[in-house]
Formats: structure tokens, C-alpha cells, sequence
């Protein structure tokens, strides 16, 4: 069915961390662009636990629209976190989610909701072309992460970004999902539905800089690949199998000497053993660590964020 008659209204969700260097433009840029949208909209924003003027200056701009809502988590919860504060405060029956800093062009939403008016699909995937200005090394190891997470899970993560459009149907599937971190683009491939793909060529930051580290990168890739297998602990088993059928080969060599009594070799292959099993053990026991972690944080149910301050318009829903 057309969305076009039946549609009211389309949120917009933006994710905010320390970003009074670009908030001035992106303003400027987001209206811009969303004053050509044929529906009336919505803007929520939200901030991450900024520590710089950020909050100062949403709040100065939310003083200027009737159309802006604000929340303010009460220290950084990560992206992730800002991403679900947004869907589950939008109204909209499409939702757009995109970045603060403009690398995500603002003129594509127009793009993506003129389609998803005419009512064939659910999902607008927003894809990037290769960040050729990204350090060599961030390129490689994102590079190996998607082609690894691609042959684990079967989903197609390079180029991926968070800048999609969500109808929604989808937009409630996520609110309702209770995973403690929500790796957005993954999860948002993972739920299927009729989805769509648009590519474009990834900008520079306006201003600013980018807040990943190899720390951050590093953790959202293992809690992107624990939560979507548990192959790697069966991987472990093939391993240990793989051992087995080693130490049982290198057992019967080791007897048949002793019973045709010629010496053990030296100590130089006992070493070894040691030093590879001992490795081997260690790293299955990181494996078996990383999934403890992610089911300690979801059992221990702590909530994924907290919102330290709300500001809506007048006659919003407060409920939330
Ligand atoms: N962001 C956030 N919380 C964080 C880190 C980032 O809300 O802890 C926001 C940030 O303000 C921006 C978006 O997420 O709007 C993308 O961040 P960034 O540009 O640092 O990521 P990159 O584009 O380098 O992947
Ligand atoms: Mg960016």
C-alpha cells in the first residue's frame, strides 16, 4: 500500500556526542533539506552525555522550532544507546537515523522518503563508498571485520552505516527488542523485511573529530559478532579436536620410541607444547570470556541508558 495518503508525519533521529563544532551547519543543513520533505516532521536529538557546549546549544535551537525534542542522557551510553533513546521517543511512521557530523548527506533523506512513500518498502539501507581517508590501519581491520562477519553470519556489513530509513513497523520490532547492546546496522539487516539499498560517497567531517578509537572499534566488534554466533565457541570444540587427534598421533610416536628405547627428543619440542597449548587454552578461555560478558550484561538487565534531562515540545507525550 502507497504510504502517501495514509503517512502524517516522519522523525528525524540524530545521535549527539561533543559536537558544537558542526551543530551550527547541521542545522542550517537539516532544515534546509527537511523543509522540502512533502509531510510534516519532526526532530529528535540526542545527547549522548556531552561535556562540551552541545546541550547549550540543541537547547538554543529547540527555543527556535515547535518540531524539536531533546533528550540528555546523563553520561556517554554510546551511539548505540542515543540510536534507541531516538526511535523509542519518534512519533513518525517513517524514521530517519543519521549522523551529527554531515558525513552522512542530508540531501539523501529526501531521496529516501520520496521511496518509501510509494509504499514497497521498509528498510532504506544508506551505504558508504570505502573511507579512503580513514588510517591504513582502520581501513584493513574494518575491511577483514566485514568479510569475516559476512562468511560467520551470512550478512553483508562493509559500507554499512547507521544512516537509514526505518517505516514504523520496524521502528516498534526494535523498541520491543531487549538486547543490551543493539548494534544498529546489524540488527537492522538481521530483521529482513522489504529493504532497499542507497549508496553514496562518504564525506569529511564538518568539524570536530571522529570519537572511535581502537579500543571502541575493537569492543563493538566483538559485541557485534557475540551477539550475532556462537560460532567461535564452537569453532573452539574443532579445535580441541583437532588437538586431540594431534596429541593422540604425537602419543603413540612418543611410546613407540620408549618401547624400541631410543631417547625422548630434548626439551626443545616439550617447550614448544607447552608454549602453544598454553596460548591455545588462554585464547579459548578470552572466547568463552567474551561471551560470559555479554551474557552478564544481559542478565544483570541494568537499563541501556539514562536520560538526565527531557525537553519536548508543548503538548508532546510525556509518558515515554
Ligand atoms: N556519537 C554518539 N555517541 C558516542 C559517539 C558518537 O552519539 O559515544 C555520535 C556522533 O556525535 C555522531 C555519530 O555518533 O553523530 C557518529 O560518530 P563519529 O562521527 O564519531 O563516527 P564515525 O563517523 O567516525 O564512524
Ligand atoms: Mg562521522
Amino acid at each position: 500500500m502507497q504510504h502517501a495518503t495514509t503517512a502524517q508525519l516522519i522523525s528525524l533521529v540524530v545521535p549527539i556526542y561533543n559536537e558544537e563544532a558542526v551543530l551550527p551547519s547541521l542545522f542550517a543543513k537539516l532544515y534546509e533539506k527537511l523543509a522540502s520533505l512533502p509531510l510534516p516532521f519532526e526532530v529528535i536529538l540526542v545527547d549522548d552525555g556531552s561535556t562540551d557546549n552541545s546541550w547549550a546549544l540543541l537547547r538554543s535551537e529547540a527555543g527556535k522550532h515547535s518540531n524539536i525534542k531533546l533528550l540528555r542522557f546523563s553520561r556517554n551510553f554510546g551511539k548505540e544507546a542515543a540510536i534507541l533513546a531516538g526511535l523509542k521517543e519518534c512519533d513518525g511512521d517513517a524514521v530517519v537515523v543519521i549522523d551529527a557530523d554531515l558525513q552522512h548527506p542530508p540531501g539523501m533523506l529526501v531521496e529516501m522518503v520520496d521511496i518509501w512513500l510509494q509504499g514497497d518498502v521498509d528498510i532504506i539501507h544508506a551505504v558508504k563508498s570505502e573511507d579512503r581517508n580513514a588510517p591504513l590501519l582502520d581501513r584493513v581491520t574494518s575491511y577483514g571485520f566485514g568479510r569475516l562477519f559476512r562468511r560467520i553470519t551470512g550478512y553483508e556489513i562493509r559500507g554499512a552505516t547507521d544512516y537509514k530509513l526505518l517505516d514504523r513497523r520496524v521502528v516498534d520490532i526494535l523498541r520491543e527488542m531487549r538486547d543490551y547492546s543493539l548494534f544498529f546496522r546489524g540488527t537492522t539487516l538481521w530483521l529482513g523485511f522489504r529493504h532497499r539499498e542507497l549508496y553514496f560517497e562518504l564525506g569529511d567531517r564538518r568539524g570536530g573529530k571522529s570519537k572511535w578509537t581502537s579500543l571502541s572499534r575493537l569492543r563493538l566488534g566483538i559485541s557485534a559478532l557475540t551477539s550475532f554466533t556462537a560460532l567461535p565457541l564452537h569453532l573452539m570444540t574443532v579445535l580441541g579436536a583437532g588437538s586431540l587427534l594431534f596429541a593422540l598421533a604425537m602419543g603413540a610416536h612418543t611410546f613407540y620410541n620408549k618401547i624400541n628405547g631410543e631417547a625422548v627428543e630434548g626439551f626443545t619440542s616439550v617447550i614448544l607444547l607447552i608454549l602453544i597449548f598454553g596460548s591455545l587454552t588462554i585464547l579459548c578461555l578470552g572466547v568463552i570470556g567474551a561471551y560470559l560478558a555479554k551474557i552478564h550484561d544481559e542478565v544483570r538487565g541494568r537499563p541501556r541508558y539514562l536520560i538526565d534531562e527531557k525537553i519536548l515540545p508543548p503538548g508532546a507525550d510525556e509518558s515515554r
